[in-house]
């Protein structure tokens, strides 16, 4: 497969935006190439258009060489990159598990680009045969997403390859909650497939979600496309800076901590007799069926404990999603819980 015919024809041909810091990448000097305020504040200077320093950090965490690594606002700025280099607008189609994250489904939606939902197997497991079958030539991107949102549950490595495989398309495999399996996940074997990409983020176990670093991993061909279409100056100064500190800070104990947290939390969940369900989890939360959702969901907000309604999702009715907090907020929530099948037996 020749990854060039993909791309839609208008990006294969476009000529990106070439960035004052493209043309003179020297960090010495008097710069007056940009029309940027000459008085030091520590941002009056745009920031480095490919994030290098962000990426060599991240290049031996992550065992990519940097030219195979995109950084982007989020992991949604990768995922509706993909679609406009990929997908033509009212033509092509792209395939999704189903039920997974919401956002590629809207980032089909903004770019018209109709998504064939594949529901996953009644257990949960990936459905790889129906999802080869969904494809037809119009078909350009398919997203698994693994650990997958809201089920928890990682596919194993050789059924994502026999998908990577069998499909005409690029596929995208969505790590966001990889830190947290057991599962190696997609990176090892990246250079085995020139229609792979892999997306992963420092929102979830490196604790960044509020400075928006999704990254995305492929070929060097894929992450220059990326490059060419994204906005110039994407990860702002103050972003990566804060980045480039907390990568330094180790966020092993607290995965552990939290994969510890939810083997115990799921026992004390399955314990209580209105839990119909606690699913396995591979992510940091646990998706819970219980007897009554809405009930449940709205008495935890009574008690300001937040929780997520999955109950309208396909195959996901009565179920809650919960997020494996600390070992004090997982404490409050089971005695909460307790406190809730104790007012409900009463009556
Ligand atoms: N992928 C999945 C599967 C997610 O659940 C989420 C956020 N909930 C994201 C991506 C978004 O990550 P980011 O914060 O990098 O945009």
């Amino acid at each position: 497969m020749q990854i060039t015919d993909l791309i839609r024809p208008n990006i294969r041909s476009l000529q990106p935006y070439s960035t004052a810091r493209d043309e003179y990448e020297g960090e010495l000097g008097i710069f007056l190439d940009a029309n940027e305020s000459p008085y030091d504040n520590g941002y009056n200077r745009y920031p480095d258009p490919h994030q290098k320093r962000l990426k060599s950090l991240l290049s031996p965490i992550k065992r990519v060489e940097m030219e195979n690594i995109f950084i982007g606002n989020g992991s949604d700025e990768a995922i509706d990159l993909l679609f406009r280099i990929f997908c033509q607008p009212g033509r092509s189609n792209a395939i999704s598990i189903s039920p997974s994250y919401g956002m590629y489904e809207v980032a089909a939606d903004t770019n018209d680009v109709k998504m064939r939902k594949v529901l996953l197997n009644d257990d949960f497991s990936l459905p790889v045969d129906r999802l080869l079958e969904a494809a037809d030539s119009d078909s350009r991107l398919l997203f698994i997403c693994s650990p997958n949102n809201p089920t928890g549950n990682a596919f194993p490595r050789e059924e994502i390859e026999r998908v990577v495989r069998g499909f005409p398309g690029i596929v995208v495999v969505d790590e966001a909650y990889i830190d947290f399996s057991d599962e190696p996940g997609m990176l090892p074997v990246l250079s085995e497939y020139p229609n792979l990409v892999v997306l992963q983020t420092l929102s979830k176990a490196w604790g960044m979600a509020g400075l928006r670093c999704g990254l995305a991993f492929a070929s060097a061909e894929i992450i220059g496309y990326m490059n060419r279409v994204k906005y110039p100056y994407n990860i702002n100064v103050a972003t990566s800076a804060i980045a480039e500190r907390l990568l330094s800070e180790p966020v092993a104990e607290h995965i552990r901590i939290i994969k510890k947290e939810r083997r115990k939390l799921a026992e004390s969940l399955a314990d209580l007799p209105f839990v119909e369900s606690v699913y396995p989890s591979d992510a940091n939360f646990l998706l819970v069926k219980v007897r009554d959702a809405n009930a449940l969901y709205d008495y935890l907000i009574g008690k300001k404990i937040i929780v997520r309604n999955r109950d309208k999702v396909v195959l996901c009715k009565g179920c809650l999603r919960m997020t494996v907090g600390t070992p004090e907020e997982n404490q409050r929530l089971i005695t909460t819980l307790k406190e809730y099948e104790e007012k409900t037996s009463d009556c």
